[in-house]
């Protein structure tokens, strides 16, 4: 069979679902390999590259997907895209298939089989698989890049012969990948860094990552965040004023800020109010990696950078992992070659879609002219 990769057509998007490198281990697993010319250029990716890897670089993208019998891209296809679709082929993308019924409806009606990225289970077999998650590591990393490029001090103090310079205070709000990943490089950088999170299980990993995690004075235990399967709930309103308060304590005194905190299927939740903000100092820097779900941060303006009158930077952007598309298209180029692995237990080039398998059950959303989604739960943990 023949696995193919359109050159990427949201506004903005720099990543390819498909390197020279992966095409090889595809390659391994007997698939003839085809790309888009100029799929990608943005990511680094040369046609010249891919075709010394032994890719066919394909002029067209109706050319492309019409040779392919399984579609690997990056971003949620468009109906143009969906209608190239047919019965014979498998298309392997994000979706969002809670929110995009249409094309649920599209992709059923030409009998295709659709894998959705983000519906991976998050179960130790699926990590190496996990999109979601090596794309949320690469944003907490950017994200504090990006805070240190707004930010005209150094993150780690120093005692220098021209004066003795205290290190930068960094609170990232919400500790779950990207999150950590924020900690992370907040840490090596030198920041004195705090976290907060719902979830008090998280609590050991911030501080082993030498980050100081933040406690609330409470009497309820933080949320127990294993009774949502690993996920946040809506907190209480007397947790999220407790919350509030102690934020409202560390405004004066932080100088970055990465807020990563999500409820899934839901807006995110507003936790760095207008006041917090204003009570912040000039020349802080704010990132909010929930810009894309409305934001944590009330200013947020979606994909844009505004100061505030009072100097804060306030940084909405919610494409960081395309500001980094060579690094993000081989992690997620690897993620679908690891789904490959498992479509193909016979390293054929032929794909066993089994559904009996809970992770290509559950990220698989339309199959067999049928809409699959939402799975069941998974068998296995
Ligand atoms: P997410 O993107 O849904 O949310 C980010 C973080 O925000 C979470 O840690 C959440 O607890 C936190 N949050 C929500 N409301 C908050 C609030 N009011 N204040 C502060 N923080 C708040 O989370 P994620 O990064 O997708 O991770 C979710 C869970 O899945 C974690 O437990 C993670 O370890 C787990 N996970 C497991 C696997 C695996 O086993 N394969 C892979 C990835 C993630």
């Amino acid at each position: 069979m023949k696995i193919g990769t359109p050159k990427e057509i949201a506004e903005g998007e720099a990543r390819v679902a498909m390197t020279p490198a992966s095409a090889l281990d595809l390659q391994k697993l007997g698939f003839e390999c085809c790309i888009e010319a100029g799929a990608g250029q943005a990511a680094g990716f040369t046609d010249a590259a891919y075709s010394e890897a032994g890719v066919e670089v394909v002029k067209t993208a109706a050319a492309l997907w019409k040779t392919a019998d399984i579609i690997a891209k990056v971003r949620q296809p468009n109906e143009t895209e969906l209608k190239r679709l047919t019965k014979a082929k498998t298309l392997i993308s994000f979706f969002n298939p809670g929110g995009n019924e249409d094309g649920l409806e599209l992709a059923k009606s030409k009998g295709a089989t659709v894998i959705a990225m983000e519906m991976v289970p998050r179960i130790s077999r699926a990590q190496k698989m996990d999109a979601l998650s090596s794309m949320a590591n690469i944003a907490g990393y950017r994200a504090v890049i990006e805070a240190g490029n707004n930010f005209d001090r150094f993150f780690t103090g120093q005692i220098t012969a021209a004066g003795k310079v205290p290190p930068a205070k960094v609170l990232v709000v919400g500790a779950g990948v990207a999150g950590l990943a924020a900690i992370g490089t907040s840490t090596s950088l030198g920041a004195v860094t705090y976290a907060f999170d719902v979830r008090p299980e998280v609590a050991e990993q911030v501080e082993s990552m030498g980050a100081e995690f933040v406690y609330l004075d409470f009497e309820e235990e933080q949320q127990d965040g294993a009774a949502t399967g690993g996920y946040a709930a809506v907190s209480s309103p007397e947790f999220r004023e407790a919350q509030l308060a102690k934020f409202r304590e560390l405004a004066p005194e932080v100088d970055i800020v990465i807020t990563t905190a999500l409820i899934p299927n839901r807006e995110a939740p507003k936790l760095w109010l207008a006041d917090m903000v204003a009570a912040m100092k000039r020349g802080s820097v704010i990132v909010d990696l929930a810009a894309e779900r409305g934001g944590n941060v009330e200013g947020t303006v979606r994909d844009e950078k505004i100061i505030t009158d009072n100097g804060v930077t306030i940084v909405g952007y919610t494409d960081f992992p395309s500001r980094m598309a060579s690094q993000s298209s081989s992690l997620y180029a690897t993620n679908i070659r690891h789904m490959m692995t498992d479509l193909t237990p016979e390293k054929d080039g032929q794909v066993v879609h089994d559904m009996e398998d809970d992770v290509i059950r559950g990220s698989t959303v339309t199959h067999a002219g049928e809409i699959t989604f939402p799975p069941p739960p998974p068998k296995v943990q």
